[in-house]
């Protein structure tokens, strides 16, 4: 098999950093390099840019300026979001709701306040990957503080019933967050839609910088301080802020949001070929994640029989950088929480093939895929 340029499919990993947002960024690193806090002109410049992102990220979101936190990414958004409000509302409750199949971001912070005296309940999915919103309701107590469910799973794209499931949350007085890490520019993405009184988001997801995110705070949400130090952030998340990364951030999730409309079509349909292809070609295969309330990017399929690492380590000898699994497991050899939470077959459950489309991708990228992938899947399952 014949070796080629690198075909990038992992975009739900991380994305590059688009041309456009790097010019953004560069005047920040040099000439325009005051610190937000001072003030005097340069200083001033550099406010102004970041209050000037916090308006882009705001308006992309459907938030006011004022309710949009700087972090520095999906992690700490998560963790500021679960853990602040634990500490905030720790007299009125100690319940917290989320689902079996969160990031790592969310489900952490929660094992660590369960060691702490709180409770969290966890969710089940179903085999799509999808929580009930009567679950939801069922689950709620007169001590429960948060529900957290991501608005869409990072590993087999499965949109969850946000809206609904924010409406439960407020219809019992419960504080409502999302992870919406995957969600930004791939569909339209709005905090009031959601009922989300907490959403994370990350920039190196959309074409942004890395170690650069935001967490939105609706207005009046009880949150503890994340950061003690400066008056950075209204004093809730303290520390010199990423002027670069923020800039980059604003440029990118204007751009990935005004593009998206087309951008998620195009993409849908090349993952919708790419589905059929794999599904029709390779016998024994097995979808992962929901047929149609699914990301836009996301291929994630199980090949029986066959394991996930060494299906990556042949198509990354194809120049094909891929992912298996959940990417964020440390164990990668053991099974994903998430294809284990959706009950994946024991056959099947050795790590799957998750395929994550950008805006980068070509029809040739998904024809070279298609091309090789029954091949590395034949000589797997004959050794
Ligand atoms: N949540 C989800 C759903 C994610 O996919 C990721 C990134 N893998 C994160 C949170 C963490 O974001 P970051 O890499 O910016 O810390």
């Amino acid at each position: 098999m014949e070796q080629r340029r690198t075909v990038y499919m992992d975009h739900a990993a991380t994305t590059p950093v688009r041309q456009e947002v790097v010019e953004a960024m560069l005047p920040y690193f040099s000439e325009r390099f005051g610190n937000p806090s001072s003030l005097y002109a340069l200083a001033r410049e550099a406010k102004e840019a970041v209050e000037e992102a916090r308006g882009r990220v705001a308006a992309a979101i459907g938030g006011r300026p004022e309710e949009v936190f700087f972090t520095s990414g999906g992690t700490e958004s998560d963790n500021w979001a679960v853990k602040g409000v634990a500490a905030a509302l720790r007299k009125r409750g100690d319940h917290i709701i989320t689902s079996a199949i969160e990031h790592h971001a969310v489900l952490h912070p929660c094992e660590a306040l369960e060691k702490q005296g709180y409770r969290v309940t966890y969710l089940p999915v179903d085999e799509f990957g999808r929580v009930d919103p009567g679950a939801v309701e069922d689950a709620v107590t007169d001590r429960t503080i948060l529900v957290s469910v991501m608005a869409a799973n990072n590993e087999i794209g499965t949109v969850q019933p946000v809206a609904e499931i924010g409406r439960i949350a407020h219809d019992h007085g419960v504080l409502f967050h999302t992870d919406a890490v995957q969600a930004i520019g791939a569909y339209p993405v709005d905090v009031d839609g959601m009922g989300a009184d907490l959403l994370a988001l990350s920039a190196h997801k959309f074409g942004g910088p890395k170690g650069t995110g935001a967490l939105y705070i609706r207005r009046g949400t009880r949150v503890a301080t994340f950061m003690d130090g400066g008056a950075q952030e209204q004093g809730r998340r303290a520390g010199t802020e990423n002027v670069p990364g923020i800039v980059g951030l604003g440029r990118a999730i204007e751009l990935a949001v005004g593009e998206m409309p087309r951008s998620s079509a195009r993409i849908a349909a090349m993952r919708d070929r790419m589905i059929r292809g794999i599904l029709d070609a390779i016998p024994d295969t097995r979808l992962n994640g929901h047929p149609t309330e699914r990301l836009p990017n996301n291929v994630n399929v199980a090949f029986r029989y066959v394991e996930g690492e060494s299906i990556l380590l042949l198509l990354d000898s194809l120049g094909i950088a891929a992912s298996t699994g959940s990417a964020c497991t440390s164990a990668s050899l053991e099974p994903s929480h998430v294809l284990t939470a959706c009950g994946l077959p024991p056959e099947h459950a050795h790590g799957s093939l998750r395929l994550t489309l950008g805006p980068g991708n070509t029809g040739d990228d998904a024809e070279y895929v298609l091309t090789v992938l029954p091949g590395v899947i034949e000589r797997l399952r004959q050794m």
